[in-house]
């Protein structure tokens, strides 16, 4: 194990200096991933690939598109993209945790769990960017009231068909990386629990969220100081959970609904 870690972390060195130059990861998120990608190669070549392609997935999708995306969501998001530590950690924390613990038995519980962790992340990126892009005006997934682009807790039909093609997208990526087949109850199972994890996030970016409001716009916002340059106030929701905190939650929660998926009497091979 011991020199597939130092391999791993020779590749993730290398991964992490790219994608910091392309702004991807800041100084202390480089570190994060740095992190996470030494850790998923201790749990397997498997989990390290199935990481390497959710991150430069998730990479290629928060890029696409990115000024029209910046442009419409100004108002209720910082257009800066570039993911910090706690960003890392909060999307990659309960997959590597989870896959170590699993290492060669991707059918495990843990194993389930681990790819349902990082669907759930990589489905919440989907619907986030896609919806932010192709989606009309996003409606609140608690009151169906229309909210602003970018405002945590808004669902569109983009983005919600975004997040059930990401979800599956990693069940696949995770079932060939470790030679279980596509028509695997392995990929039925964290395909539901990426969705699920998904929703979680969205059902808690409208609750508990900490959200924000500008007195001068009289607008919802997550910014500290809105693009108007006023201050904004602490309006609802609790105030120490921000985006990252409700992003572990939701990984948390896909990595239990894929294993919950699975059903007591169905016995894992
Ligand atoms: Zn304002």
């Amino acid at each position: 194990m011991m020199e597939r870690v130092l391999l791993g972390a020779f590749a993730a060195v290398a991964i992490t200096v790219i994608a910091r130059r392309y702004e991807v990861l800041d100084e202390s998120g480089q570190w994060g991933a740095l992190a996470i990608g030494i850790l998923a190669s201790a749990a397997g070549w498997p989990w390290a690939g199935t990481l390497v392609i959710y991150f430069v997935a998730a990479a290629a999708i928060t890029w696409y598109g990115a000024p029209t995306k910046a442009a419409r969501t100004e108002s209720s998001t910082s257009p800066v993209r570039t993911r910090h530590l706690l960003q890392v950690l909060a999307n990659g924390i309960v997959f590597v945790a989870f896959a170590y613990r699993a290492r060669g038995n991707p059918q495990s519980i843990w194993g389930i769990g681990a790819a349902g962790a990082l669907a759930a992340s990589f489905a919440d990126t989907a619907a986030t960017e896609i919806g932010t892009l192709y989606g009309r005006s996003p409606r609140s997934i608690l009151t169906w009231q229309r909210v602003s682009p970018g405002l945590s807790g808004g669902v569109t039909l983009a983005g919600t068909a975004a997040a059930v093609v990401g979800a599956a997208f990693v069940a696949a990526i995770a079932a060939a990386m470790h030679g279980i087949g596509l028509g695997s109850r392995f990929v039925a199972v964290v395909t539901i629990g990426g969705v699920a994890g998904c929703l979680a996030d969205s059902l808690l970016g409208a609750t508990v969220q900490a959200r924000r409001w500008c007195e001068h716009c009289n607008a919802w916002t997550e910014r500290r100081v809105h693009p108007c340059s006023y201050r904004t106030v602490h309006a609802r929701g609790i105030r120490w959970v921000d985006n990252s905190v409700v992003n572990l939650a939701a990984t948390a929660i896909g990595a239990v609904a894929a294993v919950a998926a699975v059903g007591a009497n169905l016995a894992l091979r």
